[in-house]
């Protein structure tokens, strides 16, 4: 009998995942046995990301894609749906931040971040629908924050966006279960990517209160986003819909 958690024939999508936590989800799909095609803005960390996969063994693509814009997601999801004609799985883990006090954030700031890390999510989930219930299900991993769950001073748009993608999660979950589409959620604690690092250069005593929170007492490497990725666009989790999953070291739970 084969693994719960075996992706052979699988074709999974992650936007964003030239590089961080999304990369590092898309390499434990390909080794769980999936196909896997990224999305992102730059080309050249796209091209790299895609011959990693294929060292693995998978086939992959790189779509270069800004999904800033209805537009581009649209055209991604176009794209995809033709290239290797289905997805099975979509990781939606595209983001930005600006971090700033809100009093400072200007419109255009809270607009591009809303559009590209909650706008996006929603209509690449539309647009992925109709071929997902076509296939007779499907997994979507939405890539939330700690700031899902928290405030704070510099992450006005960003934290709405998360918030916002949390509860994206719970009514698409609801809306899609009699089609066998389960939605859920993972919310990454502080992890050390290009994100992570610039939050850590920029955000005054954040490291410090990150490592006093955090009851792992460290940051977390990109590669522990893996397991739950695997878990959540796998058989393994076909009765867990409309979660949201902290992979955190325990810093949600922490006082
Ligand atoms: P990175 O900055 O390394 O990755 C962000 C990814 O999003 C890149 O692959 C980038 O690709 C892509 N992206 C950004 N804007 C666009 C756009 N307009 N169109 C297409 N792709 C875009 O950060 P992380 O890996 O840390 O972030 C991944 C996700 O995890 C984000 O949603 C982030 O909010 C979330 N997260 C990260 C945490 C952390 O501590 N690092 C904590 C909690 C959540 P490109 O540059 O090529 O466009």
């Amino acid at each position: 009998m084969s693994s719960p958690f075996n992706l052979e024939g699988r074709v999974a999508l992650v936007t964003g995942g030239n590089g961080g936590i999304g990369l590092a989800m898309a390499h434990g799909l390909a080794q769980a046995g999936a196909d896997i095609i990224l999305a992102g803005r730059d080309s050249v960390k796209g091209e790299t990301a895609r011959a990693e996969i294929v060292q693995l063994g998978r086939r992959a693509l790189f779509i270069a894609s800004d999904l800033a814009t209805p537009d581009g997601c649209e055209r991604l999801m176009d794209a995809a749906a033709r290239a290797f004609e289905r997805i099975d799985i979509l990781i939606n883990n595209a983001g930005i931040t600006a971090r700033r006090q809100p009093e400072d954030l200007s419109i255009d700031e809270w607009h591009r971040v809303i559009a590209t890390n909650l706008t996006s999510a929603f209509v690449c989930c539309q647009k992925v629908h109709p071929l997902m219930r076509l296939q007779g299900g499907g997994k979507i991993i939405n890539i939330g924050s700690m700031l899902s769950l928290f405030g704070t001073s510099f992450g006005a748009a960003y934290g709405a966006s998360k918030g916002g993608l949390v509860q994206l999660t719970r009514s698409l979950a609801v809306a899609w279960a009699a089609d066998n589409i389960q939605v859920n959620a993972v919310l990454p604690g502080w992890i050390t990517t290009e994100m992570g690092q610039s939050a850590r250069a920029q955000v005054d005593g954040l490291n410090e209160r990150v490592m006093a929170r955090t009851p792992a007492g460290r940051w977390g490497d990109p590669s522990e986003l893996a397991g739950v990725a695997v878990f959540l666009a796998s058989a393994a989790s076909d009765y867990v819909t409309g979660a949201s999953v902290p992979v955190d070291g325990g810093y949600s739970i922490s006082g």
